[in-house]
């Protein structure tokens, strides 16, 4: 089974990424970064030879406004189906935020309102209402996971490959993410819940994840991930 995973710059530097997974049932789409990002999106999908069309599958691993913000726009492009955890739909719906910053960039990112500025709201086609939905009923592979602690409803698509494109689970770099240090994990700048996305992480290590393409810097490694989660735990 082939894979190709590539990165969707949104932003320079690994600021902020989203991902086009191109596998044996078509393409899918994980994360449509902030509201605008359909030129970036549109320019990954050109230089694998695909079209809006080619794309059977969208997947929002949050809805904060940095991967939910082009989803509304993305699904009327290419006529593929969103999929969200239930427990994400008051985000992706544009209800109020719970943030609670990790580290001082947080809060001065608060500051600014950026992740709070309201985006085209996005309905689910396809409602994860489990753990665990596996994505050949959709004739596709790979497995979407409930991994929530970034947020209530943070899900991570785990490719049978030990790829991993887990959102905000973890991030790695300074500031936002990205940029510099990019091999050392982080908090991302918001985490509703630490402990639970330790758990989350345990989990997808045990599933088989080897390697972690996250929203924000990245990619990390799982022996990286498990130190983080050591962290994690102490907090
Ligand atoms: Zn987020
Ligand atoms: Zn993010």
């Amino acid at each position: 089974m082939q894979f190709t995973i590539k990165t969707i710059p949104i932003l320079p530097w690994g600021m902020l990424n989203a991902f086009l997974v191109t596998g044996p049932g078509g393409a899918i789409l994980v994360d449509t970064g902030l509201p605008g990002s359909e030129r970036a999106i549109a320019g990954a999908l050109k230089a694998e030879g695909l079209v809006w069309r080619d794309v059977k599958l969208i997947i929002l691993t949050h809805g904060h406004i940095d991967h939910a913000g082009s989803a509304a726009n993305i699904r009327s492009l290419t006529g593929a189906p969103v999929l969200y955890h239930a427990s994400e739909t008051p985000y992706c719906l544009g209800e109020k935020l719970i943030l609670r910053p990790t580290r001082f960039f947080g809060q001065l990112f608060r500051l600014t309102g950026a992740i709070e500025r309201p985006f085209p709201p996005v309905s689910a086609d396809i409602l994860m209402e489990r753990r665990i939905f596996d994505l050949a009923t959709l004739g596709l592979d790979g497995t979407v996971l409930h991994t929530p602690g970034h947020t209530p409803g943070s899900v991570s698509l785990l490719l049978p490959s030990g790829d991993v494109l887990a959102g905000d689970l973890a991030a790695s770099g300074i500031l936002l993410g990205g940029i510099a240090l990019r091999g050392r994990p982080e908090r991302p700048p918001f985490e509703e819940d630490p402990r639970t996305a330790a758990g989350s992480l345990e989990e997808l290590l045990s599933r088989g994840a080897v390697r972690f393409h996250l929203g924000h810097g990245g990619p990390l490694g799982d022996y990286a991930i498990a130190q983080h989660v050591g962290r994690l735990k102490q907090c």
